[in-house]
């Protein structure tokens, strides 16, 4: 049915066309034809609303919806749903603050896009009017919500909060969530919320970065405290893409949940079945690609099933390992961890992954092995590396057949079992299949691949553009800047995101103002100058990192000697302000000299609420520093939050600096996080730390990192090397490294390594 205005207002268009001359093309035809009740303002829709029936449609116009909360409720049946759709997909926006809550039965709602905002409440899409009013038999299908954040990092929120039975969550599109809050929570506070049979499906689970804290789940379901109820939800046929927010991809907290078919594609972290028991993990494929910290599925509490999974290139260890079976806590608490029992790991494909782990997370709490557990008629091939199995404990427990792994694999014993019963070594040809390796001598181990494999092309909506979600340097244009006062400013000033500011000449370049980065820059020295450029300054900081700014140095040396006669001045500053999105810091070849004309003068000078994904620095020589180069401990609330996921130095020295060469902190006991992650080599230190305001009176202070590989280096002059070892056992090593006349390397705690460690 035509509704009314949409008929009087093309007949107008009609009429209007017979008068005006006939050469004039009369966009008749584009006229869209509507089927429903369009709405064009929250009034207008709010009427709608309250006078829908079963079978009605309710239909938004065209254009930017600023700052509406929708409200969509109402009483439709199986045959005839109250459907809210737009106008046009793809051209229909709820920006600013906006959201929508939906309650009642059979409401469909279809094609809404949220972005440029953040919801004013609790979620972006709620399957509840009010406490009152639930979902049952709704549908959200199509609808996309991609970088809908506050500015606070740590303000939390949902994305799409599911009450009520029933109800499906199919084909939408959601992307760059970046503050703390699951993306998607099934609720099951109470008893309408439970045995639910929520069907999540077909999404794509778009591009999601590290937090550097727990509260960046992609899904969960359910929680602690209601972890002993069935939920019953399906998750199939997803599609989960760089999902890195912390360790649990997804949080599986209830009973009776199935993941089926879904695709997690180099996503760091793990599906992980935290609370509540029979859930059903199946045809799963984890495409790591070797990619760094990614994981796979994570066993916990009773009757699990695992089957039929395909993991390849996964190389996180520990929590995330490929396939991890914890240890439990003997009478556990709802929110600790409960023992496995009866669960079953069979018929998975896992291919060049470099961690299984069995009984992980013993320690004196978790000290409840698995029992009546069984892990049959698996492929475990990784010919690249041996020790792929770590058993923590005792694996009495858990029963071993038909498993089969590449020769090269080693059984560990532990408490006086081994491995290697249930094991046959076997060399294996693999035939591929789209993408999918197959053993040709057990061809049921593995998923299933009749049905569609879920991808970027068959989730999701088909009419929203995908957006390029990594920082990348040097994609934009290059600016050459020549010689001057602001030149540099001026230059970024002018500069789009990707852009190349090219320093043309030798010699020194005066920046006057501070230089704002508010996007990814690099700056460098055009090739074959005779001397690098250098830079000196006069304002608090040369460089200030905005919001979504990212930046990359290249061939320059930086002098301290014009600065303003103040302490605590900086090269680069982050925002003083939370930054919702990480950014990169990258320093090659270049010389910081002379930061000393007042005490305190950093390199970087970081603030709380910002999170580098990485910093990276060679080749370069920091030389006369009154205050700290790297220091990155500003999250000390020991909620286990930090400042930086990668630190790595390489090629540099350092000499004569008052503070310390590198800080890094993230206290507390939280394990959900992987960072912050240092690798140092072949570099030098002299006479580090030794000034009286450097708090930490040490050369480095490593509190909480989780894993630091550092070799080839030489100490001198200069104080202590402090670790401070904390939850997640900390891989910590020492390799060929030189202490002259050096204080030594400090810890609270003995488990870290040290080879070939000399002081002279
Ligand atoms: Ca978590």
């Amino acid at each position: 049915m035509i509704h009314k205005t949409t008929y009087i207002f093309t007949l107008l268009i009609l009429l209007a066309a017979c008068t005006v001359t006939q050469n004039v093309d009369v966009p008749v035809t584009n006229t869209p034809v509507i089927e429903g009740k369009l709405v064009k303002n929250i009034d207008e829709f709010k009427a709608a609303v309250k006078a829908a029936q079963a079978g009605d449609k309710i239909v938004l116009a065209n254009g930017i919806w600023t700052d509406t909360e929708l409200k969509f409720y109402g009483k439709g049946t199986a045959e005839k749903p109250i459907t809210l759709t737009v106008q046009e997909k793809g051209k229909v926006f709820l920006e600013g603050q906006s959201n929508i809550r939906i309650g009642g039965e059979y409401m469909h709602v279809e094609g809404l896009v949220f972005r440029n905002g953040h919801t004013p409440s609790g979620s972006v899409i709620a399957f509840r009017k009010d406490k009152e009013m639930l979902c049952n038999n709704c549908r959200v299908t199509e609808c996309v919500i991609e970088d809908y954040n506050p500015s606070e990092r740590f303000d939390s929120d949902y994305w799409v909060e599911i009450y009520g039975k029933n109800n499906r969550f199919d084909h939408n599109y959601l992307v760059g969530k970046r503050n703390r809050g699951v993306t998607l929570a099934v609720r099951i506070k109470t008893e309408a919320s439970r045995e639910n049979n929520h069907r999540i499906d077909h999404n794509y689970f778009g591009y999601r970065p590290i937090l550097g804290s727990n509260g960046g789940e992609t899904l969960r379901i359910g929680t602690s405290h209601y972890s002993l109820s069935n939920s019953n939800t399906v998750v199939e046929d997803n599609y989960f893409e760089h999902c890195n927010g912390e360790l649990e991809i997804i949080s599986s907290k209830s009973c009776q949940n199935t993941f089926r078919n879904n695709t997690f594609y180099e996503c760091q972290g793990t599906l992980t079945m935290r609370h509540g028991n029979e859930t059903l993990v199946e045809n799963n494929y984890f495409f790591a690609n070797r990619k760094a910290n990614t994981g796979g599925i994570r066993i916990i509490n009773e009757s699990q099933t695992v089957r039929n999974n395909y993991l390849q290139g996964i190389t996180g260890y520990r929590f995330r390992g490929a396939l991890v079976v914890m240890n439990g806590v003997p009478n556990s608490p709802l929110n600790r961890y409960f023992q496995v029992k009866n669960s079953e790991a069979s018929n998975n494909l896992i291919i060049d992954c470099d961690h299984v782990q069995l009984c992980a997370g013993s320690d004196e709490e978790r000290s409840a092995t698995p029992i009546d557990t069984k892990m049959t008629n698996n492929i475990f091939y990784n010919t690249k590396k041996d020790d792929v199995f770590t058993v923590y404990d005792d694996i009495s427990g858990i029963e071993f057949a038909g498993n089969v792994v590449s020769s090269n694999i080693a059984f560990p014993e532990n408490k006086g079992k081994t491995l290697e019963k249930g094991f046959a070594t076997q060399e294996i040809k693999f035939i591929e299949k789209d993408g999918v390796k197959r053993a040709k001598s057990h061809p049921n181990i593995g998923p299933d691949q009749s049905k569609p494999r879920p991808g970027r092309d068959n989730t999701g909506v088909s009419w929203y553009p995908k957006k390029d979600y990594q920082i990348r340097f040097g994609t934009g244009k290059i600016i050459e800047v020549p010689r001057g006062e602001n030149t540099i400013f001026e230059a970024v000033k002018n500069s789009a995101p990707g852009d190349i500011i090219r320093l043309t000449e030798s010699g020194n370049y005066f920046e006057g103002k501070a230089i704002t980065i508010p996007h990814t820059i690099t700056i460098e020295a055009a090739p074959g100058l005779a001397e690098r450029p250098e830079i000196t300054f006069e304002r608090t900081s040369l460089f200030n990192l905005e919001n979504g700014g990212s930046l990359t140095l290249e061939g320059i040396n930086f002098s301290g000697r014009d600065c303003d006669d103040y302490s605590g001045n900086s090269v680069i500053c982050t925002s003083r302000y939370s930054m919702i999105n990480n950014y990169k810091l990258m320093i090659r070849n270049c010389d910081f000299n002379d930061l000393d004309v007042n005490h305190s003068f950093n390199v970087l000078r970081v603030y709380k609420n910002t999170f580098a994904d990485s910093i990276l620095v060679d080749n370069c020589n920091f030389n006369n520093i009154t205050g700290h180069v790297f220091n990155l401990d500003k999250e000390i609330d020991d909620r286990g939050i930090y400042n930086v996921e990668n630190v790595v130095i390489t090629n540099s020295t350092f000499k004569d600096i008052g503070g310390v060469v590198l800080s890094l902190y993230r206290g507390g006991r939280d394990e959900s996080t992987f960072g912050p992650i240092l690798d140092l080599h072949n570099t030098t230190f002299d006479n580090i730390g030794h000034d009286k305001r450097n708090q930490y009176q040490a050369t480095m202070n490593l509190h909480g990192v989780q894993l630091a590989d550092m070799h080839d280096l030489e100490f001198k002059d200069s104080k202590k090397i402090n670790l401070h070892l904390i939850v997640g056992e900390p891989i910590i090593k020492f390799k060929d490294v030189v202490l002259k006349n050096n204080e030594d390397i400090t810890s609270n705690d003995d488990a870290f390594q040290q080879v070939n460690v000399t002081r002279k």
